[in-house]
């Protein structure tokens, strides 16, 4: 086992790199988290998202998936930005976009931090030991970040499900550092959310049947950007003018008035994406949607999932001024988009 002074060296370089949150745990989850996931499968409230279950047992505990790791570090990069997405959707002309898609794909960004910080572990770690191996993760492999989180002290799994932080809320990226080293632990975050419901009770689509478990079949971010057909018409007004993504259950938390705005220019807003027109986006040819959206998680559900997502909302605005620029959708050779405008249409 390294000694403790070691954590609080990596740590030091973590935040110099641009990580706000840090904390380290074994890289092994309880039995009862692998359970939670199993449930969710059998649910089938995973919906279209096959890769959740295809490696399902690896997913259950990193030492499953790889079986020499001893510990893991988590990080968490802020990105609470200064607008506070709810107040978007009383502007029906304009979309609303996720606040994590408003800019850079994270990805990119927290990869480059996670390989350097990586780098700087193994160069320390040399003065202790030799041959050890570490390995970044950031959506990359089939690793429970959350629990993982909340076992690194970073937070805890609040009712909405998503990682809550004391200090950041709920507007946290999450990515991981698995290594063979033994690094001393932190303590486990413990629950914060007491009687609180406000995430429950705000989301449009009653997406979580009961606390601490999500449907994603319900889920406006599920059905924007990873579902690929017609969204079913139950869900379509409760989503309003949400075009990619929702915010609402991570924006009511009581817990976000200690968190400050992220410190990163790359993950702050782009000004075009904090109220955009719908009539641009309708307009939107795919050379135009790849060019606008280039470098941003957006461009990832393609042009016609997008346009999909903008009829809807252009069809709950009643902003007639919209019709025609809807009307231009009709007889599109994509039966989604065809269905969807002749949907919006009626609407107005
Ligand atoms: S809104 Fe309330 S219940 Fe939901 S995660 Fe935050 S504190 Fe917990």
């Amino acid at each position: 086992m390294l000694p403790k002074k070691f954590s609080s060296i990596i740590q030091k370089k973590a935040f110099e790199i641009g990580f706000d949150q840090f904390g380290i745990c074994e890289a092994k989850l309880p039995p009862e988290k692998a359970k939670l996931l199993k449930e969710f499968i059998t649910l089938n409230h995973h919906g279209t998202m096959n890769w959740l279950k295809n490696r399902i047992d690896q997913r259950s505990s990193p030492h499953i998936l790889w079986p020499e790791v001893k510990t893991a570090i988590i990080l968490g990069v802020n990105y609470r930005s200064k607008e506070n997405p709810l107040e978007n959707l009383a502007h029906p002309e304009y979309g609303n976009i996720s606040i994590y898609a408003r800019n850079r794909d994270y990805h990119t960004i927290i990869k480059g931090w996670l390989k350097h910080l990586a780098q700087y572990i193994l160069k320390e770690a040399k003065l202790f030991t030799q041959n050890e191996q570490v390995k970044v993760f950031i959506d990359t492999a089939p690793i429970m970040e959350k629990p993982l989180a909340q076992q690194a002290g970073l937070g805890w799994q609040g009712k909405h499900t998503n990682l809550v932080s004391r200090q950041f809320g709920s507007w946290l990226f999450l990515g991981e550092i698995l290594t063979t080293l033994e690094i001393p632990s932190f303590q486990m975050g413990s629950n914060h959310c007491g009687s609180c419901q406000k995430c429950l009770t705000i989301c449009p689509t009653q997406a979580f049947p009961k606390p601490f478990q999500l449907d994603a079949r319900r889920c406006i971010s599920y059905l924007t950007i990873e579902y690929h057909g017609s969204i079913p018409i139950e869900f379509r007004k409760p989503m309003q003018n949400r075009i990619y993504g929702c915010d609402d259950c991570l924006s009511v938390c009581p817990w976000n008035r200690f968190a400050s705005q992220t410190r990163h220019v790359k993950l702050q807003s782009r000004p075009e994406l904090i109220a955009p027109p719908l009539m641009r986006f309708l307009q939107f040819t795919e050379d135009n949607f790849r060019s606008f959206f280039s470098g941003s998680p957006v461009k990832r559900i393609g042009h016609l999932r997008f346009i999909r997502n903008v009829l809807i909302a252009a069809g709950n605005s009643h902003e007639i001024t919209l019709l025609p620029f809807v009307k231009k959708w009709i007889n599109h050779e994509n039966a989604v988009i065809n269905e969807t405008a002749q949907w919006a249409i009626d609407e107005f």
